[in-house]
């Protein structure tokens, strides 16, 4: 299990530069613009590019022929592929795609920890309209995440809770369904009671006009922390779990400000101090600045503090 597990994270620096040097000969075009469709262009490519990179090993992808959580899955080589029960799957991997110039990736990582597996994982994308010469632009990965998807629930869930939403428990469900038929066991909640996902209690409707919330599980969303109690979940999953760290690492090296508003000035100036800087009369952005410009690993130092 864990073997497709490590390969496919191995391999997909290789699989990303052969996606670069495709679509940088292939997709030119005159302006790239936001909300292009792109980006899930980009993450079909991925299922076939890392099949030419996994010719020598006895797994291969495929792509969910329906409405499955996951986009795609790691299969054995020459075996019979059930979807239903899973047979002839290695583990199954969930793909999104965050365009570096926009604000938010529409893509949601809203699967529940029952809907997934223990060895699935998680492919996060993000790319940028590149300007390739001086007429024309393509699109570019420049950088992605790839790893367990367990332990990102866990954080997402964490953070979730602190920040006032719950998830449905089967013995109170708003729908007042008996525990045993209860579906919408585990869905979340918003603060506000309304639910998440289309598949949440009815009764937890945001409107008439409004099926669900859809904020829960944002990409990038979904680590932010508005009280001093979530900052603390924050920091306590980030320094006991690596997969967590690495998740929090690459978005905050993607999205700089998202880093800027986590942390306080003082955990900043701590880190500054620390290593010798000179913070005197520097603004918390400043800091930040210099942090990043000068410790290199930085971020392994505000995970430990
Ligand atoms: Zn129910």
């Amino acid at each position: 299990m864990t073997d497709a597990k490590n390969i496919i994270i191995q391999i997909s620096p290789k699989v990303f530069e052969e996606i670069n040097a495709f679509s940088s000969k292939t997709f030119l075009t005159r302006g790239g613009r936001i909300g292009s469709g792109m980006g899930m262009l980009l993450e079909a490519l991925w299922g076939y590019f890392i099949n030419i990179e996994l010719k020598e090993y006895p797994y291969e992808i495929a792509w969910f022929p329906d409405h499955q959580y996951n986009d795609f899955a790691c299969l054995h080589k020459e075996q019979e592929w059930k979807p239903e029960s899973k047979e002839g799957e290695a583990l199954r991997i969930e793909v999104k795609s965050m365009n570096k110039g926009a604000d938010e990736s529409k893509a949601h990582f809203d699967v529940l920890s029952k809907e997934i597996g223990d060895d699935d994982l998680l492919l996060v994308i993000v790319w940028e309209w590149r300007q390739i010469d001086s007429i024309y632009f393509a699109p570019i990965i420049i950088d992605h995440f790839i790893n367990s998807v367990q332990p990102l629930i866990k954080l997402r869930d964490s953070l979730h809770l602190k920040r006032g939403g719950s998830f449905v428990d089967a013995q109170k469900c708003p729908d007042g369904c008996t525990p045993k038929t209860c579906s919408h066991f585990g869905e979340p909640l918003n603060a506000a009671g309304k639910r998440e996902r289309l598949t949440g209690p009815l009764s937890c409707k945001p409107s008439a006009n409004v099926s669900y919330a859809a904020n829960f599980g944002g990409l990038i969303r979904m680590l932010k922390t508005s009280n001093p109690e979530a900052f603390e979940e924050f920091r306590k999953i980030r320094k006991e779990d690596e997969i967590a760290h690495k998740y929090i690492s690459f978005i905050h090296t993607n999205y700089i400000e998202e880093e800027l508003n986590q942390y306080p000035k003082s955990k900043l100036d701590s880190v500054a101090i620390k290593n010798g800087l000179d913070i005197k009369g520097k603004s918390k952005a400043e800091i930040h600045k210099l942090i990043r410009e000068s410790i290199p690993e930085y971020q392994d130092q505000l995970r430990n503090l």
